[in-house]
């Protein structure tokens, strides 16, 4: 493999950079072992977002800014800014995206632009062109070879922490490329409009399940998440019966989460659940079933009714 230039593409709002990204930067970065000569630039697209560009210089390890500022892109849309990428590609070894919702969305479509085969969730690089890499659903782990002259991965955030900031602020390089939307034009979007943590670097996550029978229970999962100051997350069974919008989601479906403390409220801990949990570092566990299978994974577990012993629990917390 040729020398090694890594390009991260930065996920931000057009403000802030986001932390996913920063893990990204660390993935990378730890492939220095294998190339001491590696360089790592990091690409900011969007519009009027000279400040996300201003944070990426900052963060540790980068080496460059790339920075692609268009009207065209100010809705962050994988139809064009993929193309960017595209144009940027024959100058990298490794592309590297978060493995967020926008990174499933942008780095597939780059790979086929460029018939490669991306390689998804990276956990741990084993070398400048292997990989390991969960497999059925979080129950196993390949270490994967890649045998393309370019490596296009999502980093799996759960498994690497963010840089941090250096003093020493990398160079910035605006770059003119324009490519405006030609069959997809932008609409509208909808965002969930919550005041809580980010689900997926949230430091504590309260999560409630089926146990919790309706939307007016999940007002106790919301009560707790807010004394502990942490987010709110569910299982697949309380999104599809309407507890909570699907973006709550935690699991092999999911958000794919690593808080501190996790706590898991009438959640039977199924595997497709336990997918998305497994890194976190402490887990509570509150079922009234002795017997259910989250208890197996629980650093601590309490068996009761939920409707009880949270009431207790948020007294105790505040
Ligand atoms: C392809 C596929 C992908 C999937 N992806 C996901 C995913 O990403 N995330 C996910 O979560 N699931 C996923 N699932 C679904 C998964 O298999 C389970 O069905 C789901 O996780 C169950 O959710 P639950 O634990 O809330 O519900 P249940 O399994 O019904 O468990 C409810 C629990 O609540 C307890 N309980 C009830 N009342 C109380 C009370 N008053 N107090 C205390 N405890 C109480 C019960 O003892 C029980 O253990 C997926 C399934 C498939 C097939």
């Amino acid at each position: 493999m040729k020398t090694a230039n890594v390009l991260i593409i930065a996920e931000h709002d057009h403000q802030n950079i986001s932390l996913a990204t920063r893990k990204a930067v660390t993935a990378a970065a730890s492939l220095r072992c294998f190339s001491s000569d590696l360089s790592i630039h990091i690409l900011v697209v969007g519009f009027q977002c000279g400040c996300v560009a201003q944070q990426a210089a900052e963060l540790t390890d980068i080496d460059k800014v790339l920075l692609v500022d268009d009207v065209c892109y100010q809705h962050g849309l994988a139809e064009n800014v993929s193309k960017v990428i595209k144009d940027l590609a024959s100058n990298y070894s490794h592309i590297f995206m978060s493995s967020s919702t926008s990174g499933k969305d942008l780095l597939p479509r780059v790979s086929a632009m460029l018939c490669i085969e991306q390689l998804s969730d990276v956990m741990e690089f084993t070398g400048l062109d292997s990989v390991v890499r969960p497999i059925y659903a979080g129950n196993a782990t390949v270490e994967v070879k890649s045998c393309e002259a370019l490596m296009v991965a999502t980093i799996r955030s759960a498994s690497f922490e963010p840089c941090g900031i250096s003093e020493q602020h990398a160079e910035q390089e605006m770059l003119k490329i324009s490519h405006p939307l030609t069959h997809t034009q932008f609409v509208s979007m909808q965002t969930s409009n919550h005041e809580r943590p980010d689900l997926t670097t949230a430091r504590v996550v309260v999560a409630g399940g089926r146990g919790v029978a309706s939307k007016d229970g999940f007002l106790l999962i919301e009560q707790l998440a807010d004394t502990l100051h942490g987010a709110v997350g569910a299982s697949r069974a309380a999104v599809d019966a309407g507890f909570v919008p699907n973006d709550y989601q935690i699991g092999q479906t999911g958000k794919i989460i690593a808080p501190d403390l996790y706590i898991a409220i009438g959640i039977s801990g199924a595997i497709q659940h336990i997918a998305g949990i497994k890194d976190a570092k402490v887990i509570v566990a509150i079922n009234s079933d002795p017997d259910a299978n989250i208890f197996s994974y629980a650093d601590y577990g309490l068996v009761g009714d939920l409707f009880e012993l949270i009431p207790h629990f948020i007294q105790q917390c505040e």
